[in-house]
């Protein structure tokens, strides 16, 4: 493995740069032929955590636009989970299914630990807890790792997948909405339509029908949809594309980014949009159209963050950083979770006291807790003791 910062000049031109502390080209593999990106954008709160991403992009400018884009959203992501944890992400080119091995992995795990923790990797798009399983042979810093790495290990019922915490989180924000929107706090009653249910749109349907809630659901695959059917009984089922039409009080994209555009924007009859989906808005200006037609839209990096609070918790109990002292237990990991509600009653609140979209509001609020306050431009380095906690340094 060999690997190299790109420098500023050369970051400078790609519109996604975004001050970024530090971008390394990495070459992986036996002919270092597979090129990787690891991305730290932000990490005044702590080690940068964000998913290693396998995807064939077209070229390297693709990848670098994505890892950069990626990695800027978790250090708002995490900021606004209330994590002691900066934004990071990796990619590696080329196809998971085909170009996939252990070698590769383990030569990410050692691009990984050139940052001497300052970035933290998981599973993402085309890596597997397999994956981070190699990967953990050659670096402490990965999270997000399969049972039989806890296997004989005190791990207090952490890790293992976050996609039911996600589903929670879903629904505490989809009640903090509704309540913002309607009063009461009851969902009794309402009508929510869930774009995709596969792992965490499947829980949520299960969260919400316990609620009363009048379901209707769409996927692409059929098979998701009859385990839908079998598994939580009475729901609707429509086409994919009809269900933006759906006269729903809430749309809940809980399949793929991108959802939010001029076309699905004046179809949506919902009053309320909040779901699981990574980056739902296609462009910014989509937040402020969403305000223009009274549709109140929880954003996704805040209502979603269930699954990296899990992984994160699992990371504090396995490298013993823990700089605010939090109760590193499942009872407590739950109750972060559970605590997306009131920061979208947070997010919702801010927004409508300073008309904003809540998109900007989010990202104000975010902003003023990895920065207080400072604008970007001005990032200095981050502060000495953000990889000092639980008695461990992870910075050597
Ligand atoms: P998943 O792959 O298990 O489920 C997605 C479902 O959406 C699948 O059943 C798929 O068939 C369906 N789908 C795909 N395209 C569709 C379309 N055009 N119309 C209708 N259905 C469609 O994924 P998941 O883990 O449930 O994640 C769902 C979304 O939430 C993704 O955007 C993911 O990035 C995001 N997310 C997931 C987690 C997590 O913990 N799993 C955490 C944060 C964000």
């Amino acid at each position: 493995m060999i690997f190299k910062d790109l420098d500023k000049a050369t970051l400078g031109q790609n519109t996604s740069f975004d001050h970024h502390e530090t971008v390394r080209r990495l070459l992986l593999g036996p002919d270092t032929e597979t090129v990787a990106i690891i991305a730290v954008h932000n990490s005044n709160l702590g080690p940068a955590l964000g998913g290693c991403r396998y995807y064939p992009y077209a070229n390297e400018d693709l990848a670098l636009t994505d890892v950069l884009r990626l990695s800027r959203g978790m250090t708002y992501k995490n900021a606004m989970a209330g994590l002691p944890l900066g934004g990071g992400k990796a990619v590696i080119i080329g196809n998971f299914r085909t170009d996939k091995t252990d070698e590769i992995m383990a030569d990410m795990g050692e691009g990984v630990e050139s940052f001497e923790g300052k970035y933290v990797t998981a599973e993402d798009s085309g890596t597997t807890e397999e994956d981070m399983l190699v990967m953990s042979e050659k670096t402490e810093h990965v999270t997000g790792l399969p049972p039989e790495f806890f296997h004989g290990k005190d791990f207090g019922e952490l890790g293992g997948n976050p996609s039911p915490l996600t589903a929670l989180g879903c629904y505490r924000g989809i009640r903090a909405a509704a309540h913002h929107r309607y009063g009461g706090d009851a969902l009794m009653g309402l009508k929510v339509a869930v774009q995709g249910v596969g792992a965490v749109g499947l829980e949520l349907c299960k969260l919400l029908k316990q609620d009363g809630v009048e379901l209707f659901v769409t996927d692409v695959n059929q098979q998701s949809i009859e385990q839908a059917k079998a598994e939580l009984g009475d729901i609707h089922v429509v086409a994919p594309d009809e269900i933006y039409e759906v006269e729903a009080e809430v749309f809940a994209p809980c399949a793929m980014g991108g959802v939010l555009n001029d076309d699905t924007i004046p179809r949506l009859k919902a009053h309320i949009v909040a779901g699981a989906a990574n980056n739902q808005l296609l462009k910014s200006h989509h937040d402020i159209q969403l305000l223009d037609k009274n549709i109140l839209y929880v954003p996704d990096y805040v209502i979603n963050a269930g699954g990296v609070i899990c992984v994160g918790y699992e990371y504090f109990r396995k490298s013993g950083y823990n700089p605010l002292d939090f109760d590193i237990t499942r009872e407590s990991m739950v109750a972060h979770v559970e605590r997306i509600g009131q920061t979208v009653t947070d997010v919702l609140s801010y927004a409508t006291a300073h008309h904003l979209g809540t998109g900007e509001a989010a990202d104000k609020l975010a902003e003023e807790k990895f920065m207080g306050g400072k604008p970007l431009d001005t990032n200095s380095e981050p502060p000495a003791s953000f990889g000092q906690g639980g008695g461990r340094t992870l910075v050597q």
